[in-house]
């Protein structure tokens, strides 16, 4: 990434761009570039060998004129409020996208997990809670899993927030485990949503998915999942990656097996018959589809030219940086963009969300079934703007959930 793009920096022209084309105007644009509230904590915590720890956390909540803010919890070392605050806009245009009544936010704790006990994990998630506690709530602010955090993240998010209110309140965080209120399917969610935008864009495309050829950066939630979802339909699994590097099997890997050696030896690399290769060589991959469901800013101007993919569906946030989209583009490469492709994981937390406040539990078919029926409406919507505005689908999604969003806020006007 060049000096002057940042996280922060792509999110700002991603909306000046939607915006110019929307003909917003500039007290609008004033109004959707700055996040309405931003909190940024010190976490203390006591060690498992008596030594206090001290961590950053925060939370960014961007926008909530559709309702509610919502958005993941990352634990990562280098997170920052910059790059927290450019996560928190995604998921004002994602919620949007996805038509969902949600605005967006993110939060934010920095932290190596690996350094962490579990004990350790827990102490800092709750006291990150009891930190923000105020803000949050089920009318209000609703968080949920991304990267380093899961389930049983999750359950102590609601177990903190519940405690310091007095009574249960599952419709407070989503993403949790399924027998503390957690929906079927969340888990599998964003990478199954992912591979229902692949099916669409190849059918647009016309190609083939029968034998398809993969490749996955990064193998935690979503990247195993995309991966399982994708072997489903016939595609063949070519390679998979994590923060230690990545593993090469031209016949077509097992994801299940895969990830049981990851779990015993910490690492896809190392996986008998495979070839092991490195996260770079992974991008370059002669291959049909390409999926980063890693970190930001993976495919820039320094290797964009070298993608061979035919297609990209970002399952990570901001993979792609906007000197990358431009010569993707005009590779003729299809990019499905992540706040399209990966809005599956936010859909299922809205569904989870519903059934708390209902106090029901659907089957895992009608969560599946209606994740579909709302990824095709999205993927739509956003085809439809592409084919008016013969743009690419980054600029098209981004004006279907920025004119939604400033629709909102237009119709509720200034008070006072
Ligand atoms: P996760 O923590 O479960 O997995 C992250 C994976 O990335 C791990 O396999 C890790 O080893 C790998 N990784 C870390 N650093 C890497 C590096 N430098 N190179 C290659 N791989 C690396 O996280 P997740 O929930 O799967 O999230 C992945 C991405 O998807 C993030 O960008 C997140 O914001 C996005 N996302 C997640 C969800 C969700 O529901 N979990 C929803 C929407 C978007």
């Amino acid at each position: 990434m060049s000096q002057e793009q940042t996280p922060l920096t792509v999110a700002l022209s991603q909306l000046k761009l939607a915006s110019k084309k929307l003909g917003l105007d500039a007290g609008m644009q004033k109004m959707l570039a700055q996040p309405k509230r931003s909190i940024m904590v010190s976490i203390d915590i006591r060690m498992d060998n008596g030594s206090v720890g001290v961590y950053n956390g925060m939370r960014v909540q961007h926008w909530d004129a559709r309702g509610p803010f919502k958005g993941g919890i990352r634990y990562y070392p280098s997170t920052s409020i910059d790059e927290v605050t450019a996560l928190a806009m995604l998921m004002t245009w994602k919620c949007a996208i996805a038509d969902i009544p949600f605005g967006g936010a993110k939060g934010g704790v920095c932290v190596d997990t690996k350094t962490l006990s579990k004990h350790e994990l827990e102490r800092l998630t709750r006291r990150y809670v009891s930190l923000i506690a105020e803000y949050l709530g089920p009318h209000r602010d609703i968080p949920a899993p991304d990267m380093y955090t899961d389930a049983q993240t999750m359950a102590w998010v609601m177990d903190t927030y519940s405690q310091l209110k007095g009574y249960m309140i599952p419709e407070s965080v989503t993403g949790k485990p399924v027998e503390i209120g957690g929906s079927w399917g969340r888990v599998e969610a964003t990478g199954r949503g992912v591979i229902h935008c692949v099916k669409q864009a190849a059918e647009n495309n016309r190609l083939k998915l029968g034998g398809a050829s993969v490749a996955i950066q990064g193998f935690g939630n979503v990247g195993y999942h995309a991966a399982a979802a994708a072997k489903e339909i016939g595609c063949k699994i070519m390679a998979v990656s994590d923060s230690s590097g990545g593993i090469f099997y031209e016949g077509g890997l097992n994801p299940a097996a895969v990830l049981a050696h990851k779990e015993k030896t910490g690492s896809v690399q190392n996986f008998e018959g495979c070839q092991d290769i490195t996260n770079e060589e992974l991008l370059e991959l002669e291959c049909d589809i390409l999926i980063p469901a890693a970190l930001e800013s993976q495919i820039t101007r320094r290797n964009a030219d070298k993608i061979k993919a035919k297609m990209v569906a970002e399952a990570a946030n901001g993979p792609t940086t906007p000197d990358a989209d431009k010569i993707l583009y005009e590779k003729g490469i299809c990019l499905i963009p992540d706040i399209l492709a990966n809005s599956g994981g936010v859909t299922v937390s809205y569904f989870e969300w519903v059934q708390n406040l209902t106090r029901e539990q659907w089957p895992l078919e009608k969560v599946n079934r209606k994740l579909e029926e709302k990824m095709s409406k999205a993927f739509n919507d956003v085809e439809a703007i592409v084919a008016r505005e013969e743009s690419d689908m980054r600029t098209g999604a981004l004006m279907l959930g920025v004119g939604r969003v400033a629709n909102a806020i237009k119709t509720l006007g200034l008070w006072p």
